[in-house]
């Protein structure tokens, strides 16, 4: 085994190598599956994003393998989701792809939904093949597996039947429960469920189903009762548990993911493996459990802002190798948050941190291996910044400059004097996500107001040594109108003031002396106590506007 310790992809790729043999050499697919029914989160893209770092695995090794995904549009439309008028009620009950888009622009409600989850994941440099499950069953693909499920419904309430009195706790499988008890109701039990031919909803009950014929009766809440050959007729589906392990075989899936709570007794995962084998005549896949993910820091921000954010949203302040960065650095079972608050700025300088340690070659195997995945998919590197600045040092100034092209240059070449930016291009796209986060997640309160006055008043009052620091320290701004300059400078002022030199270590004291001056000076420059890191903040703000608040008339 060449697996490192706490490796979960490597791992995962030599597992799905095991079960491709196993199956004699069978071609290797991972499969995600993702229901269009409401906006794609953040904790659904971990069904794309685990079996895609395995794929990505295969491939990087030389071997071929395919990353299936499909969305299960034929699925029946639960609820109405947040920001969705409520008349769309109505067509609860039918399938995704029946239903209109809620905005006018796609061909159907599940195209409405897709369509920015496809935008993210090309962002993301994940490839996969989209089979869509309406397709596959209108076009009467699963004919023969429908008629043969039915024909063996009796084994397959067999198998259900054995954990049908065990307790399940996982939301999904709930919903799934009250299906196979549908399912079960109707004096005999039945694993398909038609759409009614008449008002198109799937509240319909088979009430009978003829082995030689395929012909199927049924009843729905609407009034109607008909019925159709199966063997004919493409207008319903298998129910949940019996669909996922149907496609298995008809894929030959060799691994798929699924929430930690889908392997739990009496879950999908377990009674599938069971209805794979005895039913299908196939094989279930390798698979992992993944847990939630969940997005922080959003407490403080304003409820105009809307529902919880996609993964669209999040590629606008995160860049896509540090978002799949997230994604891969992490067991699956181990769950995790996104942060949108300040935690974000760590995010990246973790980040960057990384990038140094593999460059100087002083990183471990392991975190090599998992910078390699989050830069780009085996095909090649995703996009990057040619410059790029930290993002903590980018969004200050975002703050400071307000999205002013040309002030945001400016202050970026003082950023970087020995190989000054020739243009903001250079910075981008890195750039854009600083100014977008800042501009989206930041509360209004906590932005930097730079004054456009001098505070007169306070000025006038200050004390001798007061006075005395403000001009040492506008004294030495040319000398030190550097990064690491000005950082001397400002710890440095409190020091010439007591008599010290510049490069003795600060005692309590003198610690305490700087901060005064920072608050002083953080209160006359942006009205506060606080703010951007102060070296940062008067690179931005420039030499100029420093005199012009700071000098006593
Ligand atoms: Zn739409
Ligand atoms: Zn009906």
């Amino acid at each position: 085994m060449s697996v490192k310790q706490g490796d979960w992809v490597a791992a995962a790729a030599d597992q799905v190598i095991a079960e491709g043999k196993r199956r004699g050499g069978a071609p290797l697919v991972c499969a995600s599956g993702i229901s269009p029914s409401g906006p794609v989160h953040l904790g659904n893209l971990r069904e794309i994003m685990v079996p895609h770092f395995v794929a990505d695995e295969l491939r990087r090794r030389g071997l071929e393998c395919r990353h299936v995904l499909s969305w299960d549009d034929y699925d029946r439309l639960r609820k109405v989701p947040a920001g969705v008028p409520a008349n769309f009620a109505e067509h609860i009950g039918r399938p995704l792809t029946a239903v209109p888009d809620p905005c006018g622009e796609h061909e159907s409600w599940a195209e409405h939904f897709k369509a920015p989850l496809r935008t993210a994941l090309a962002k993301l440099g994940v490839e996969v093949d989209e089979i869509s499950q309406t397709q596959m069953y209108t076009s009467g693909a699963y004919r023969e597996q429908i008629v043969h499920a039915m024909r063996h419904r009796q084994q397959i309430d067999g198998v259900l039947g054995r954990y049908r009195t065990k307790k399940v706790v996982a939301e999904d499988d709930v919903e799934q429960d009250e299906e196979d008890l549908a399912a079960t109701s109707a004096g005999g039990y039945y694993p398909y469920r038609p759409y009614c031919e008449v008002c198109d909803r799937d509240s319909t009950m088979v009430t009978d189903f003829d082995d030689a014929s395929t012909e199927i009766r049924y009843r729905c809440e609407c009034g109607h009762e008909g019925g159709f050959a199966l063997s004919g007729t493409d207008s319903g589906k298998l129910v949940w548990k019996v669909d996922w392990p149907m496609r298995w075989a008809f894929e030959g899936v060799t691994f798929e993911a699924g929430g930690v709570d889908h392997s739990s007794p009496g879950s999908s995962f377990t009674v599938g493996s069971q209805l794979v084998r005895e039913v299908f005549d196939g094989l279930p896949p390798s698979y992992l459990g993944y847990s939630f993910v969940g997005i922080s820091g959003m407490a403080k921000m304003s409820s105009s802002k809307g529902g919880v954010p996609t993964p669209i949203d999040i590629l606008e302040v995160v860049e896509p190798p540090v978002l799949r960065w997230l994604y891969n650095r992490r067991q699956p079972r181990q769950s995790f948050q996104i942060a949108l608050d300040g935690e974000i700025l760590r995010l990246y300088d973790e980040w960057d941190a990384l990038g140094r340690k593999v460059e100087a070659g002083t990183a471990t195997d392991l975190e090599s291996a998992v910078r390699a995945r989050s830069v780009g998919p085996a095909a090649g590197s995703l996009p990057s910044t040619p410059h790029p600045l930290p993002f903590r040092t980018l969004a200050s100034v975002a703050d400071v400059a307000a999205g002013d092209p040309e002030q945001t240059l400016r202050i970026l070449r003082d950023f970087t004097i020995e190989e000054p930016l020739a243009s903001l291009e250079e910075a981008r796209p890195r750039l854009d996500r600083a100014q977008a986060w800042v501009t989206t997640y930041v509360p209004a309160e906590d932005r930097t107001q730079v004054r456009t006055e001098p505070d007169r008043e306070r000025l006038e009052q200050l004390a001798p040594a007061q006075r005395e620091a403000l001009k040492l320290l506008l004294d030495g701004l040319d000398e030190h109108w550097s990064l690491t300059g000005l950082t001397s400078l400002v710890y440095g002022v409190p020091k010439i003031q007591a008599g010290l030199p510049l490069d003795v270590a600060a005692s309590p004291e003198l610690k305490l002396a700087q901060r005064e001056l920072f608050v002083l000076l953080y209160e006359l420059l942006v009205g506060r106590d606080t703010g951007p890191r102060l070296p940062t903040l008067l690179l931005a703000l420039g030499a100029d506007r420093i005199r012009s608040l700071l000098t006593v008339a």
